[in-house]
């Protein structure tokens, strides 16, 4: 079976020859692409999500604190790490 070149092959609906698409079809498929693009530049900006509660954060703030390690260089990051998340978590649920 021929398609007919003036019908739109994915709704029927009428189209230019010289097109694949109706307007409307090809109007979808440039939205989806676009959405589907914002998306992703989202997901990359907001970087790796892991679950980390304030309860957890707590717990790993006591737990690593330079106190605990004789003022350990990888105490302190791990802990000033910690609490950028800690501010991150407060800024999220304001
Ligand atoms: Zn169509």
């Amino acid at each position: 079976m021929r398609s007919d070149p003036l019908r739109c092959p994915r709704c029927d609906g009428a189209k230019k020859a010289q097109y694949s698409l109706c307007w409307r079809c090809s109007n979808d498929d440039r939205l989806h692409s676009e959405y589907q693009r914002g998306y992703q530049e989202g997901v990359r900006a907001a970087g790796p999500s892991v679950p980390l509660d304030g309860k957890r954060l707590r717990q790993l703030l006591q737990l690593c604190h330079p106190d605990r390690h004789a003022g350990s260089a990888a105490s302190t990051e791990a802990t000033r790490w910690l609490l950028e998340q800690r501010e991150r978590l407060a800024e999220l649920s304001a």
